[in-house]
């Protein structure tokens, strides 16, 4: 079945895409299984290889392998926008395709630093069949970008919870749809535009099931989180694509917890971000002026500690 989970933000507009005909790219790159467009010159196509690279080697440390060992990554140029990447998108082909619209005069550091990438490929992480609740697929990709990038060394532990808080701040700003439920206000996002709502809601979402994931761990002592959670779904499930509501009930059935389908009820019946002060807090991320500072004497400073951490040291 051919589904589509566009990704869209407020920097994707204003380019031009050029030669979009998939008919014209190239054969896969051998390492990072790349298709590049016709018009990218020989001497980038190695840099651009080592970007995908890079971010592969990132998603790889939510649970020490590629969701999707073969997924596709196609690389077109692009002509204007200011960002190194101003375009990317998931297409939920099998394998998966993600394309990745680039700015050819971009530097493999500015290629690294954009987030695009990280967040088209954290899209990977469930087999999401593209169909209903998008806050909960774009949730989960505004989420995992931040941690895998911080993983992957790109920025440090205080920056990492910095991103996310003022992702929700952005959130909670647009409140000019207050009258609507999450779920209606994701199913109307091209009239409504409330990405930042939708988007920063879903991840929000995923922190919240991360920290009681792990805190059920804490209780019965045996080590859990959003991370084992998404690898048992790999393990079971990416033989085809789900509905959200069909992931969430298999995310409780292996997680043995109601944390999933819980949490998607409540935040499917949100009218605004909900709130992230109290999470934030628990995990002992103060935020005084706008600022994040971390304090590790908190409840569960640890849980913080760990997501950041993942499965071993962020090395590049
Ligand atoms: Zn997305």
């Amino acid at each position: 079945m051919l589904s589509i989970a566009l990704c869209l933000s407020v920097f994707c507009f204003g380019f031009t895409v050029m030669s979009a005909n998939s008919q014209a790219l190239e054969s896969p790159h051998q390492q990072a299984n790349i298709k590049f467009d016709t018009n990218i010159p020989e001497h980038k196509k190695l840099q651009l290889s080592t970007w995908a690279n890079h971010a592969r080697k990132a998603l790889r440390l939510v649970y020490g392998k590629l969701p999707v060992e073969d997924f596709i990554t196609i690389i077109k140029t692009s002509n204007g926008g200011t960002s190194a990447v101003p375009w990317g998108e998931v297409n939920r082909y099998s394998p998966p395709e993600v394309t990745l619209v680039v700015n050819m005069n971009s530097s493999l550091e500015a290629l690294k630093a954009d987030w695009t990438i990280y967040h088209e490929f954290s899209h990977l992480l469930i087999p999401y069949d593209a169909a209903d609740a998008r806050w909960f697929s774009e949730g989960l990709a505004s989420y995992y970008q931040n941690i895998i990038q911080a993983r992957a060394g790109m920025f440090d532990e205080q920056t990492l919870w910095q991103k996310l808080y003022d992702g929700f701040e952005r959130g909670n700003k647009q409140q000019n749809y207050a009258h609507q439920k999450l779920n209606y206000l994701s199913d109307h996002i091209s009239e409504n535009r409330n990405y930042m709502r939708i988007y920063w809601s879903g991840a929000l979402y995923w922190l919240n099931a991360d920290i009681a994931l792990r805190t059920l761990a804490t209780n019965t002592a045996k080590p859990y989180s959003l991370d084992a959670a998404l690898e048992q779904l790999q393990a079971c499930c990416f033989n085809g694509y789900l509905s959200a509501n069909e992931i969430v009930q298999k995310l409780d059935e292996l997680s043995e917890s109601k944390i999933f389908t819980t949490l998607f009820s409540e935040f499917s019946k949100s009218y605004a971000i909900p709130d992230y002060v109290t999470p934030l807090h628990s995990l002992g991320v103060k935020v005084i002026n706008g600022q994040v500072t971390l304090n590790n004497q908190a409840k569960l400073s640890s849980h913080r500690r760990a997501i950041y951490i993942g499965l071993s040291k962020p090395s590049e």
